[in-house]
């Protein structure tokens, strides 16, 4: 398995969960990869992992809401690798409340990382992208972005802007050659679930069609085929990987 070898892959949010699983995963595919975070220590460890497979790792410290720092983040990504391939918007954070308990702070923080920091991916990687006349632009979605959730009118409003945004890049951007999709992740096990309690687990099993919470490996195996040559006749598409959450 090494669809990817010679290619270079920019994650975001590779310290831990998602992101460090879409890394491993196109690694193993044969990708070198530059992981952006804004956990040093986290990274390091992400990274050591990559190097055990037998590809380079370049750990960058920035912050996916600055677009200075995600426009130097890809200048190093193309001094050290040469290229970038594939691009994996993955950053993410919840400050959840009800709206009416809501403040200004947690609406804006969402949106600056989950929203804003997408676009500043994208802005930041699209001309190279462009201009070599290929590339894979993928951007880590959530269901709740296309259903809603109570509690999270930040987080969804974040998550249907990525939907949009990855539906407009991708018109934009196809004539160049450059694919975007997104993946919209359901219930995944990581950080930003472990706080559910039993009860709302129990609770979620329920609606899930295949009865169980998903493994970070799981959205990073879709991520692998949306970034490799078997998807390259897909554009502006959206995939769930939610055990049937959403039908
Ligand atoms: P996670 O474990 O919290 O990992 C997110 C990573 O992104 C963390 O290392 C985090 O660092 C980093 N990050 C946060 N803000 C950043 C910024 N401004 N610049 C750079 N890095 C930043 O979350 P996850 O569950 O893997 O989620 C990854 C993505 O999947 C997110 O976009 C999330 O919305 C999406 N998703 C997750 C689920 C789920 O059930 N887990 C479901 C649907 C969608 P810090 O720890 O310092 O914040």
């Amino acid at each position: 398995m090494s669809c990817l070898s010679g290619k270079t892959a920019l994650i975001t949010g590779a310290s831990r969960g998602i992101g460090r699983a879409i890394a491993l995963r196109l690694a193993l595919d044969g990708a070198d990869i530059a992981g952006i975070d804004v956990q040093e220590e986290l990274l390091g460890e992400t990274g050591a992992l990559i190097e055990q497979k037998g590809r380079r790792f370049a750990p960058i410290m920035a912050d996916v809401t600055d677009l200075e720092q995600m426009q130097q983040a890809v200048a190093t990504v193309e001094d050290a690798f040469g290229s970038l391939d594939i691009l994996v918007n993955n950053a993410g954070i919840t400050r959840d409340a009800l709206l009416i308990r809501m403040d200004a702070a947690a609406w804006n923080q969402v949106l600056a990382v989950n929203l804003t920091g997408v676009f500043n991916g994208i802005k930041a990687a699209a001309r190279a992208m462009m201009r070599q006349r290929s590339g894979r632009i993928i951007n880590v979605a959530s269901i709740v972005g296309m259903i809603g959730n109570a509690g999270q009118a930040n987080y969804a409003a974040s998550k249907g802007g990525v939907i949009a945004l990855t539906k407009t890049m991708a018109r934009e951007m196809a004539s160049r050659n450059v694919n975007v999709n997104a993946v919209a992740p359901g219930f995944i096990e990581t950080a930003m679930t472990e706080q559910l309690s039993d009860k709302a687990r129990q609770a979620l099993f329920a609606r899930i069609p295949l009865g169980r919470l998903g493994q970070p490996q799981e959205v990073a195996d879709v991520v692998a085929f949306l970034a490799g040559p078997d998807s390259r006749y897909l554009t502006g598409q959206v995939i769930r990987v939610d055990g049937g959450m959403v039908m």
